[in-house]
């Protein structure tokens, strides 16, 4: 079975505007590193449009109706200071979450072993019912609930080791006792939220902050004792990764300085996990990472371990 990457050009047309660091080079920077020699057996698929039925599982249909009518017909608009949308942002958000809704379905269906969405704007932040810091549409809790309503896969976790909480994700899943929300982020920082105390209405959400300059031993600390003993004991049907690598020590956006070892380690752990528990079903999901050339060589560490795990 393959590792499958799935991801579609109408993502690089999402523009943010000059100086945003969540620009369209971040998403060509991570496809040049995937078009290495050593990546030649991913298997690549286009991103189908997600649906509104697909959507409408994590967030209020007039919510993304509204989303989607916000998006201008030139120039830019914003959503908050921070999530900038132009003409082509609708598309690549029904793209970034409809390449993790295909992706859903590539792993349980048995074609692909696991998958990585190369794709934008990124999801984590993007609550029920508010789009903020840079995501529109939350990617990953669109492919949570389509594993449940498509496959019957009902217990889904989801394992966050971008640098900032995913506020957005834990907001969806926290009322519900079959869905686990994993994170370890920076904190203090934006978005305030993932407090060790936010444990979610079922003890679902487990967050594992990290003080400002951890590095490796910090954070294979909380993986090992707090983030990898919840999902085991949840026994997930499927693993989702958000994965951010904006907690790189070269990213300019916050202060952790994990390296490329520390996202290959973390990928071979949580990789062990699907094996025992689910069959090997991973979907990752890029979420955030602002230093291009980290945010390459930190993307092909965390698939290169997709593929071989
Ligand atoms: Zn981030």
């Amino acid at each position: 079975m393959f590792t499958t990457l799935f991801t579609h050009a109408a993502c690089l047309d999402h523009d943010t505007g000059l100086g945003h660091p969540e620009c369209a080079d971040r998403l060509r920077a991570v496809l040049a590193a995937l078009e290495t020699e050593e990546f030649y057996m991913l298997e690549r698929q286009e991103a189908p449009l997600a649906t509104l039925e697909q959507l409408s599982r994590a967030h209020p249909r007039e919510h993304i109706e509204r989303i989607l009518a916000l998006v201008p017909e030139q120039e830019h608009a914003g959503i908050d200071a921070d999530t900038v949308i132009s003409p082509g942002s609708g598309e690549a958000a029904l793209r970034a979450a409809g390449a993790v809704v295909a992706a859903v379905d590539a792993v349980a269906s048995g074609h692909s072993r696991n998958a990585f969405c190369a794709v934008r704007p990124p999801g984590h932040h993007a609550e029920h019912e508010k789009a903020m810091g840079f995501c529109l549409f939350n990617n990953a809790a669109v492919g949570a609930y389509h594993a449940r309503a498509a496959h019957g896969l009902q217990r889904v976790a989801v394992m966050d080791f971008d640098v900032h909480h995913g506020n957005g994700t834990q907001d969806i899943f926290q009322r519900d006792p079959d869905l686990l929300y994993c994170s370890t982020h920076q904190s203090p920082l934006y978005p305030g939220t993932g407090d060790a105390g936010e444990k979610g209405d079922y003890g679902n959400c487990v967050n594992a902050p990290l003080a400002a300059m951890s590095g490796s031993p910090e954070f294979r600390h909380a993986m090992t004792h707090i983030i990898l003993p919840a999902i085991d004991h949840f026994k997930p049907d499927l693993l989702i990764i958000s994965a951010g690598f904006d907690a790189h020590s070269r990213d300019p956006l916050a202060g952790l300085h994990l390296t490329d070892d520390d996202f290959a380690w973390a990928t071979r752990k949580l990789g062990d996990l699907a094996r025992t528990h689910c069959g090997a079903r991973v979907v990752s999901v890029l979420e955030g990472g602002y230093n291009l050339r980290a945010l390459a060589s930190a993307t092909a560490a965390h698939v290169r371990e997709l593929m071989y795990c």
